[in-house]
């Protein structure tokens, strides 16, 4: 068999370049996938019951790309959706991100005025302050503050999601979820959220319809290495893998989710509850709030239980995002860019702790280089 382009990996890296490549280029393209099905990590089916739910953990759309946004338009419809979030701190249920509406859910009125004052003071009414920069404060209620929340909130979360304490990880993990100065309760800001109106596995078979894509199911880049010849590969699986672990392995982290059916409507206020400290589970995401299925009368729930990574036991699903990683990952970037026929890309490619806008952001970017070469 003879392509033009080789594309490993039928998640959003993948699929975004093949779309591109295949509509604007008018190339052949094959995609070869490892799984049993398309849309990588983003994967969404029907459950039993009816309703649609993650293979691989909650995804929600968020992005600030207007770019990303169109682009994606293009293949779906959407449902407005805003993402709330609680987390279960000390018997009480709060919103998340840590707000001033948290404030006033755990601290009596007095406290949590006083604290409200010093924090518009302090950072302005609006501000997204990490976790790890509101520890620096000097003023003592903003300490107090700033360590009941990193008790509470971040701690036991983060060792139980990673097996390392905040400050043994990049500052960029914990300021994903940054203390918002204000009350919005919502757990993305971004200017576009929403959920795609017939699910995500739906946009992915859009995307990959165009006449010169092929796409091989439930098969590996090593079975397929020497069968197919073609003249460029994108590669969007490990790259430590790829190099057969030559500088040692990066590391990962995965997750076991376990899905749960109740007969009744709902089983929670709001789609993520997260649990910080007291249980063995992160989080429960209740998929109807997600898909809008109101019409359903019974529900399902996943819970995540955060594991170590054991290649061919179970996923390598998040990137570790530490310095020593980042320095073992530029080895092997070196490595790829002796290889001119290879692209390496997206989150296990690229070993970064992307959301699917990013990932989405990264193949465009690289369709655009791909057409200037
Ligand atoms: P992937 O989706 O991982 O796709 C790579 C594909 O390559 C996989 O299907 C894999 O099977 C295949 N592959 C790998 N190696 C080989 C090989 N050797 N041969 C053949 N195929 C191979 N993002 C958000 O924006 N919002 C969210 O709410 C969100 N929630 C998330 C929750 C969880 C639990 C996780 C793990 C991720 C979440 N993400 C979310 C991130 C999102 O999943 C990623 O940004 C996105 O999937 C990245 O796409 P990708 O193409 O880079 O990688
Ligand atoms: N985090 C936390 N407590 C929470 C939520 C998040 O400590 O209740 C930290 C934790 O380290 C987590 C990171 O913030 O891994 C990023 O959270 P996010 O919700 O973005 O994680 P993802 O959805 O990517 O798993």
């Amino acid at each position: 068999m003879k392509v033009d382009w080789l594309i490993v990996g039928a998640g959003y890296t993948g699929a975004v370049l093949a779309e591109r490549i295949a509509s604007q280029l008018g190339q052949k393209v094959l995609v070869i996938e490892r799984r049993d099905h398309i849309a990588g990590n983003a994967y969404d089916y029907y459950d039993p019951h009816g309703i649609l739910v993650h293979r691989y953990g909650p995804h929600i759309f968020h992005t600030n790309s207007k770019r990303v946004w169109d682009y994606l338009s293009q293949f779906t419809e959407w449902r407005p959706y805003y993402h709330r979030v609680r987390a279960l701190i000390e018997g009480k249920e709060i919103p998340l991100p840590f707000s001033l509406a948290s404030l006033r859910a755990l601290f009596s009125e007095r406290l949590a005025n006083k604290l409200e004052e010093k924090l518009i003071a302090h950072c302005g009414y609006g501000a997204r302050v990490p976790i790890l920069k509101l520890r620096e404060a000097e003023d003592p209620d903003l300490r107090f503050l700033a360590d009941y929340v990193y008790r509470h909130v971040f701690e036991g979360y983060t060792l139980k999601q990673w097996g390392l304490r905040p400050e043994e990880l990049s500052p960029t993990v914990t300021a994903r979820v940054p203390v918002l100065v204000s009350y919005d309760e919502r757990y993305f800001q971004d200017t576009y959220q929403a959920m795609p109106k017939e699910g995500y596995t739906a946009l992915f078979r859009r995307m990959l319809s165009h006449h010169n894509i092929k796409v091989l199911l439930k098969a590996d880049w090593r079975e397929v290495e020497g069968e197919v010849c073609f003249d460029r590969m994108v590669f969007t699986g490990p790259i430590d893998e790829f190099f057969g672990y030559l500088h040692g392995p990066l590391p990962y982290r995965s997750l076991r989710f376990e899905l749960e059916h109740h007969p009744r409507l709902y089983v929670q206020e709001v789609g993520q509850m997260n649990y910080p400290n007291e249980y063995p589970y992160t989080r429960i995401t209740e998929f109807k709030h997600l898909t809008g299925q109101d019409y359903l009368p019974h529900t399902t729930i996943a819970y995540e239980y955060p594991e170590a990574y054991e290649p061919g036991k179970n996923e390598p699903y998040y990137p570790v995002p530490k310095e020593e990683n980042e320095e073992r990952y530029q080895l092997y970037l070196k490595e790829a860019e002796r290889l001119k026929a290879v692209i390496f890309a997206g989150r296990l490619g690229d070993y970064r702790y992307y959301n699917m806008d990013q990932a989405v952001a990264r193949a465009l970017k690289l369709f655009e280089e791909v057409v200037h070469e």
